[in-house]
Order: C-alpha cells, then sequence, then structure tokens
C-alpha cells in the first residue's frame, strides 16, 4: 500500500494522478501537492513510485494479507 509522499520533494507535476489506476492520488488544491486522498484503494501496484520523477512516494513492499478462503 501507498505509505508516503513526502511534500519537501513534491514538485506537483501531476504524473502520479495520472497513472494511478485506482484514482488514489490527488494533487492538493492550495499547495499543488500530491495527497494520499483514497489509501483503502491502493493495491500496491508501485506505478506511482516508479513514475514520480522526484522520488516522492513510498509504497509499502507487502500487499495487506488477505483472509484465506480455504484450507
Ligand atoms: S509524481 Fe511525484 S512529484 Fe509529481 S505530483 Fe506525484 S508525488 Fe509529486
Ligand atoms: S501503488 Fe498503484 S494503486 Fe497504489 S497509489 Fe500507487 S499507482 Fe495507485
Amino acid at each position: 500500500m501507498i505509505t508516503r509522499v513526502d511534500p519537501q520533494r513534491c514538485t506537483g507535476c501531476g504524473t502520479c494522478q495520472e497513472v494511478c489506476p485506482l484514482d488514489v492520488l490527488r494533487l492538493d488544491g492550495k499547495e499543488k501537492k500530491a495527497v494520499i486522498r483514497y489509501p483503502e484503494d491502493c493495491q500496491t501496484c508501485f506505478v506511482c513510485e516508479l513514475e514520480c520523477p522526484a522520488g516522492a512516494i513510498t509504497v509499502g513492499p507487502f500487499r495487506k494479507e488477505r483472509p484465506r478462503i480455504m484450507d
């Protein structure tokens, strides 16, 4: 899951908002920095972390463990 956007590094370029397939990120209206708006929708695809030109995004290494349906 996405865990952090570093506001010091973020330039407000908007790339993460464009590339996220789940619409998790938004640019904050006032400061024009990326914010994690819908973290629960994140599918840990790492696209935003890979595409951010400023290296401002951190995505956690593991998906949330899902409950087992069958043994
Ligand atoms: S891609 Fe990186 S620098 Fe650009 S808005 Fe998103 S977090 Fe900020
Ligand atoms: S890891 Fe994927 S789903 Fe999660 S915020 Fe980044 S681009 Fe969106």
